[in-house]
């Protein structure tokens, strides 16, 4: 495939806008109990119902670090080739909310359990190299409901204490699309990794959006404004876009770029101030002494990295170079952990092309459709594997197979029991065809002197009726052997 060229600009009658976007994710981490306490994290349990006395701050209560959170935030950083800090701290961020009990978050500030890092895009002007800044451990909050009555607001509490990683990239990002595929792309490694499931619509993932623009070619950054909290792509890359544009108008206006938390209003599509840079919070940070500083022995990150599965770029190399996917291909199949093992369950017993083309062409277009993950396709592996098979073998011809393929997304049937039931299998019998094919001619001498003389489209008109006759069935090599045949004569 030909290289693009990267092309988006904020493009005005005066100059070209470069925009520049860095991202502080919010990640769940998967782990059954919270940060500093023994309750359940599990989603969607009744309000108040997991909350233990440490989540909701009683006095004299004491956080217990989980050990496997922190494996999970040195895996995630492993995973994102960074370094993992022996030495971490936890502080406390001070600030006064309803769902806040303790009226502090313990978080980390200046010393992160994680360094420095990278994570590569696949765009189609080619590979890119994004930037990770750091990721630390943090406690979320509880959650206020404004929306049950007109003059109350509800508290639950049982996300109170959930672990989460906060992942912040370099300002390295120069696009929405760019936007779109640093998300996937980390979500994608963290599936892989087990550490965040990456469920948007629970808020599993949630990302603040610093956004800044600069004249093309200039060397320094513009004031960025914040975008908080943002909880799906498409929005991401809406309030980017939006706020870019209300950058670009008020610079070229001769106004100046506030520094400000602004939130993004997705019934607008406009960004509005939420508070200045005057306002901002002092969160009076200090280390929490309630808990000692976090040592982690190289050994511990030793054993986690021996463990570590396939991730999504070897992943892709290894379907490269064993399977001959074009790197497009190998792309779409190894984005999400659970598409790559159904293909290679799938090719397991049957054709690697041909197992490549079902999956990311009809089957991808089915679970589309119907909004479905991979895991719960009504065709599984092993039936697609029979269906391709039946192709591979000549038992049925490609057209046939996507009709019994409509027939198995419906009915979650085996394809050799549809095939059978619905007499589907391909006609191969010499004799039959021959017969098919003199009716064809006879029923149709005059287009058949036609064609003698000279007007050879209506070849394609034949095979259409043989195959029309034949019920789509007929083998086509055959079939077209057999009328060449006849009507040379
Ligand atoms: P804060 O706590 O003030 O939000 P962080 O260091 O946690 O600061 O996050 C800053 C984020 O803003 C990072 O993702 C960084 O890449 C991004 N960023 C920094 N400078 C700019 C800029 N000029 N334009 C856009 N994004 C920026
Ligand atoms: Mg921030």
């Amino acid at each position: 495939m030909e290289k693009q060229k990267f092309d988006y600009f904020i493009k005005t009658e005066k100059n070209n806008w470069e925009v520049i976007i860095g991202l502080e994710v919010h990640a769940q981490v998967i782990s059954e109990s919270k940060l500093f306490s023994g309750s359940s994290t599990k989603f969607g349990a009744k309000p108040n119902t997991q909350v233990s006395l440490v989540d909701s701050a009683f006095p004299g209560m004491l956080p217990v670090i989980n050990q496997y959170c922190i494996e999970q935030a040195v895996k995630t950083g492993l995973g994102l080739n960074a370094k993992i800090n022996l030495l971490s701290i936890f502080d406390r961020k001070n600030y006064f909310y309803a769902d806040l009990p303790a009226g502090y978050q313990i978080s980390q500030y200046k010393n992160p359990i994680v360094g420095e890092g990278s994570l590569t895009l696949d765009m189609p002007y080619g590979s890119k190299k994004v930037g990770i800044e750091r990721l630390h451990l943090e406690q979320d909050a509880g959650k206020s409901i404004h929306d049950l009555s007109p003059d109350n607001t509800f508290v639950d509490l049982n996300r109170s204490g959930v672990a989460l990683m906060e992942i912040v990239s370099k300002p390295d990002l120069r696009s929405p699309d760019e936007v779109n595929a640093y998300v996937k792309k980390l979500r994608s490694i963290m599936r892989y990794l087990k550490t965040c499931d990456g469920n948007m619509q629970e808020g599993s993932l949630r990302a603040d959006v610093n956004v800044s623009v600069r004249k093309k070619g200039d060397k320094s950054f513009g004031t960025r404004c914040e975008i908080k909290n943002v909880n799906s792509i498409k929005f991401m890359e809406m309030a980017i876009d939006s706020e870019a544009k209300r950058q670009v108008e008020l610079l070229e206006s001769g106004k100046k770029i506030d520094q400000e938390t602004r939130l993004f209003d997705t019934k607008k599509n406009e960004t509005r101030s939420m508070r200045s840079k005057e306002e901002a919070h002092d969160y009076r940070y200090f280390p929490d002494p309630d808990l000692l500083p976090l040592k982690i022995e190289q050994n511990f990150i030793d054993n986690l990295k021996k463990k570590l599965p396939e991730l999504p770029d070897e992943k892709k190399d290894r379907f490269i170079k064993k399977f001959k996917l074009t790197s497009y291909e190998a792309n779409l199949l190894v984005s999400e952990v659970n598409i790559s093992k159904y293909f290679e369950e799938v090719i397991k017993n049957s054709d690697i092309k041909l197992a490549k083309n079902w999956i990311t062409g009809d089957l991808f277009a089915v679970l589309n459709e119907k909004n479905l993950d991979i895991k719960d396709s009504p065709v599984t592996p092993k039936n697609l594997s029979s269906l391709i098979n039946a192709i591979s073998s000549g038992e049925i011809s490609g057209k046939i197979a996507k009709k019994v393929f409509e027939i198995m997304v419906e009915t979650g049937d085996e394809p050799n029991k549809i095939i059978k039931e619905k007499k589907l299998k391909q006609q191969s019998d010499p004799k039959e065809l021959e017969k098919i094919v003199s009716k064809v001619l006879k029923d149709n001498s005059d287009k058949v002197l036609q064609y003698k003389s000279g007007k050879e489209k209506l070849y394609g008109f034949f095979v259409g009726e043989a195959m029309k006759l034949s019920g789509g069935k007929a083998n086509p090599k055959l079939l077209n052997d057999i009328l060449k045949e006849k009507l040379r004569k």
